[in-house]
């Protein structure tokens, strides 16, 4: 059997292990010039004015609540169809999650789903959480309208983003029409930096709160000091030692280790962009004569994705079998697949907290998607390894 095809991996080249390396020999392991020079390389990357990296997607969708002060009482937007982190990080500043359906030909919240979602919420709604599922973009510029006219705060789900474009060329991070964008460096997604994550902004306070937060709520700023006598020295300078607490944070920092992979990786960016693109469109060409039975995902007007997945929906009922047996029947040929993703909604955890929603998008999505490999140093003949196993799925 050849070598499996997972759904998604990293590419780490010689330039990555050398950098990380660098810094293994270097003064700083953590808390050092490589965060900075991360940060600006991929405030660039994205045209970001701040940039917050951070040690997961996950801790970045909390900064971001946090940063927000979403709480007990509030409510925030999430799409059913989004990796459960989502919705977690609500939860973990107490406020509610609201969920939010989806387009099925897209897996998409759209702002006509979040108006339905901000009516449900009976007016605690404060936020909403558009994601860009599998890299491509939920109409950034009507969800921020739609937002305003609710006094909503909008924080993008990037996760799946990185290098995709909205609108006018606007590269999703830019946080032109959200408070903030958050993003996940997990091997799986477009770089990688082991675990990894940042928050983007255009808000140069939410940016200094997010950094705050990042590491313990430990306030340094002299003007922002309650107890001004502790603070200060006998010659009325400030004590070099001081420093305080007004509001507990987190260790959500990035370590120079994990920053320097991640800039190492963000230098082939446009490389790795490119090829999920060129891949894609291999894909949508190869499957075209397996329609309708499989069929690519519809297209997003106004967007030009750099996907993170290869994400097909199958009518397996029309196979007359399931999923489980196509997706045995792929790994026995050696091609990976994984399901993008269970509507959150449906997990135990929330059932209990929130009961069942009607989410028929969500519904008919999760009945029909499946993710298939996609990855850079994918080759052609391994999208053709993949056509090829699923076409004999489909002939039965
Ligand atoms: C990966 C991912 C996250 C979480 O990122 P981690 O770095 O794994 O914590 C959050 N949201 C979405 C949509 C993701 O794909």
């Amino acid at each position: 059997m050849p070598a499996m095809l997972p759904y998604g991996r990293q590419y780490i080249d010689d330039a990555d292990v050398a950098a990380v390396a660098d810094v293994l020999r270097g003064d700083w392991l953590t808390t050092g010039p490589a965060v900075e020079a991360f940060e600006a390389a991929f405030a660039r990357a994205v045209d970001a004015p701040h940039v917050v990296a951070c040690n997961s997607g996950t801790a970045a969708l909390h900064l971001a609540m946090l940063a927000l002060g979403l709480g007990p009482g509030d409510v925030a937007l999430v799409p059913a169809i989004t990796f459960m982190a989502t919705a977690n990080a609500a939860r973990y500043v107490g406020a509610d999650v609201a969920f939010v359906d989806v387009d099925p030909q897209t897996g998409l919240a759209t702002p006509a789903h979040f108006a339905d979602a901000i009516a449900r919420a009976g007016g605690r709604a404060r936020a909403m959480l558009p994601v860009h599922y599998a890299g491509r973009c939920a109409g950034p510029a009507e969800l921020a309208d739609l937002a305003a006219r609710h006094g909503l705060s909008v924080v993008e789900d990037a996760c799946h983003a990185l290098g995709s474009f909205y609108g006018d060329g606007i590269p999703v991070g830019a946080a032109r029409h959200a408070a903030m964008c958050t993003f996940s460096f997990h091997p799986v997604k477009t770089i990688a930096m082991g675990e990894g994550g940042a928050v983007t902004t255009r808000d140069p306070a939410l940016a200094e709160k997010l950094r705050r937060l990042r590491s313990h709520g430990i306030e340094r700023r002299p003007e922002a000091f309650f107890d001004t006598a502790a603070a200060t020295a006998a010659d009325g300078g400030v004590n070099p030692w001081y420093h305080e607490l007004h509001e507990p944070g987190f260790n959500y920092r990035a370590s120079d280790i994990n920053c320097a992979l991640g800039r190492s990786q963000l230098a082939k960016l446009p490389a790795f962009a490119a090829e999920r693109r060129r891949l894609a469109a291999l894909y949508d060409r190869s499957i075209a004569s397996l329609a309708p039975v499989v069929r690519p995902l519809a297209p997003v007007a106004g967007c030009d994705p750099a996907l993170h997945l290869y994400v097909v929906r199958i009518d397996f009922a029309a196979l007359g079998t399931d999923r489980a047996a196509v997706m045995r029947a792929l790994a026995a040929n050696g091609v990976g697949t994984q399901v993008h993703y269970i509507p959150v909604d449906r997990q135990p955890y929330y059932r209990r907290l929130y009961g069942a929603t009607p989410l028929p998008g969500a519904a008919v999505f999760y009945d029909s998607c499946l993710s298939l490999p996609l990855y850079y140093g994918m080759t052609d003949a391994d999208v053709g390894r993949v056509v090829d196993a699923l076409r004999t799925v489909a002939r039965g």
